[in-house]
């Protein structure tokens, strides 16, 4: 792994970066991973690099959701597993939920891998090699998923997930969670909670953060980042010409 100089002032998000080199590295992620994360590097700039107020809600939310279900199943793929494999499984023992390696280039190497990190990194059961069921309306290998996990579920967390396999998961009556900080993505429109955040502060916030039980407006949440991205480009537009 490359040494980043902590002293730069981009230390974290250059950490960050070297987290997913090493996944790609290891075979755990798809090197289409590296670029899925720098779209979302982008929509991180735009809301300044810090979890929003309107992400610490759906975030507590989430948490809510979750812990109320019944059978809460967390979809691992590449870069989640790459960037915050040791906090998603603490959120995962916290929440009670089943930790399932779910992947869009599906290899049965790559989910063994996947699998094999997470479990040093403190997960007692991984799903996802079985893969005897299948998610309708999906072709191929990306429909593939655990009876015992996703297929089952009732509320689904999937983070950086793309947008038409959250609409079957939708379409199959499943609560949908996602992390995306693409407030456009078709993810981020399908699920019934989004939060705008990046996975390396919104898993750790959500393994200690106060559940919210209220109502919650998911697309009155999603309106207001557009809105606070929006005002903070108008703002900064105005600094540039000062
Ligand atoms: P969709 O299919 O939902 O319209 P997409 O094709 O843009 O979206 P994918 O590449 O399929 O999305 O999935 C990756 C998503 O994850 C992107 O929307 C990207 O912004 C987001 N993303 C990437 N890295 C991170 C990260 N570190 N934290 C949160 N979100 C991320
Ligand atoms: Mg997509």
């Amino acid at each position: 792994m490359v040494e980043v100089p902590e002293s730069h002032p981009r230390y974290e998000s250059l950490k960050t970066r070297e987290l997913l080199v090493e996944g790609v590295e290891k075979g755990i992620t798809s090197k289409a991973g590296l670029i899925a994360h720098g779209r979302g590097e982008m929509f991180d700039y735009l809301i300044g690099e810090e979890t929003i107020e309107q992400a610490k809600k759906a975030e507590r939310k989430a948490v809510a959701d979750m812990l109320d279900a019944e059978n809460p199943v967390i979809s691992v793929n590449g870069n989640v597993a790459a960037l915050v494999p040791a906090a998603i499984v603490s959120l995962a023992e916290r929440l009670d939920a089943k930790l399932e390696v779910n992947l869009f280039h599906r290899t049965d190497e790559r989910i063994e891998k996947i699998e094999k990190e997470l479990k040093e990194n403190g997960a007692k059961k991984v799903y996802g090699k079985k893969a005897d069921a299948k998610i309708p309306g999906l072709d191929h290998d990306r429909g593939l998923c655990d009876k015992e996990g996703i297929f089952s579920a009732d509320v689904v967390l999937v983070p950086l997930e793309d947008g038409d396999r959250t609409k079957a998961l939708a379409d199959m009556g499943k609560r949908t969670i996602t992390i995306d900080l693409n407030p456009l993505s078709r993810s981020a429109k399908t699920a019934d909670i989004t939060i705008v955040d990046n996975i390396v502060r919104a898993v750790p916030n959500m393994c200690d953060c106060e559940p919210f039980y209220d109502d919650f407006d998911d697309a009155e949440n999603l309106s207001s980042i557009l809105d606070f991205m929006c005002e903070r480009l108008g703002s900064l537009s105005k600094d540039v010409k000062k």
